[in-house]
């Protein structure tokens, strides 16, 4: 069977999972394997998602599951993205819950971030529905690789998005299974939607360091929204990269000079 949830389209036999090890075929059908899994739960304040210019000073229950549907050798949260993980099950309402009794705490709602949220879309979706209801916000930290119409579906849900822009050479992005076609096309969907969007950029030395390919992402952002916050973040050695050296802080700050040649809100990150 196809999985249409995101652009990798997987082909996926009776009892097996796709390539993002959250999603598999059981009696035909479909299934959300990771759904109401939480591997990770934890009251962040709102800069770490990183969302500098939504609520800022404010914290937000963030929740993660396991899985992604993209392979960064690289990857800081390979724990709980490269497969299975056995986790205890959260029922929306009981996630919901828990975002509620710490509102005292300060929190403002629920952030769907560590792993790749989109490849549980439906308990991201079932969870965001819920939390509407009850006037909470709602926050996406993701890879921007969901189909359109998932996508779509979920923004009326959704208040602010942290979208990765991990390169603006779609060969390269292939090479780790993206498709920036698609995540170009869903940022744009979700600031045309007037949702609050930022996006990151994580340089990583000897796939994207190059000033070419980042002009390529920082003029990619500027026709979409200039306004858009960009978060040009600092590699630290992770995943199969363990032996690669962080990121030059000059070459951040070269970066950044570039970016500010045509976005407005420029930040760095884990410098
Ligand atoms: S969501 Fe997972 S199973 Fe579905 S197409 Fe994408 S990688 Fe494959």
């Amino acid at each position: 069977m196809i999985c249409h949830n995101c652009p990798v389209n997987c082909d996926i036999a009776e009892g097996q999972t796709g390539k993002c090890h959250a999603r598999g075929v059981k009696d035909g059908k479909i299934v959300c394997q990771n759904y109401g899994r939480i591997t990770s739960l934890a009251l962040d304040p709102i800069e770490k998602k990183p969302l500098k210019m939504y609520r800022p000073g404010s914290y937000i229950l963030s929740a993660g599951s396991y899985g992604c549907n993209m392979h960064c050798m690289w990857c800081q949260n390979d724990s709980i993205s490269r497969g299975r993980v056995e986790a205890d099950f959260l029922s929306c309402e009981e996630l919901a819950g828990i975002a509620l009794d710490t509102r005292s705490r300060g929190n403002i709602g629920l952030a769907f971030t560590y792993n790749e949220p989109s490849v549980g879309y439906e308990y991201v979706l079932d969870c965001s529905r819920l939390l509407k209801q009850n006037d909470m916000c709602t926050v996406m930290v993701t890879n921007g690789m969901l189909s359109p119409e998932r996508f779509d579906t979920l923004i009326p849900y959704i208040d602010a998005y942290n979208i990765d822009l991990k390169t603006g050479d779609a060969k390269k992005y292939e090479s780790i299974g993206g498709c920036l076609d698609v995540i170009l096309r869903n940022i744009r969907a979700a600031s045309d939607a007037g949702r609050h969007v930022e996006l990151t950029t994580l340089v990583v030395p000897g796939f994207n360091d190059d000033a070419d390919d980042f002009s390529r992402i920082v003029s990619a952002v500027a026709g979409i929204d200039r306004s858009m916050p960009l978060h040009i973040t600092r590699f630290f050695p992770a995943g199969s990269y363990r032996d690669v050296s962080p990121t030059r802080p000059e070459k951040l700050y070269e970066f950044r000079d570039i970016a500010r040649s045509k976005i407005d809100n420029v930040f760095l990150g884990n410098i």
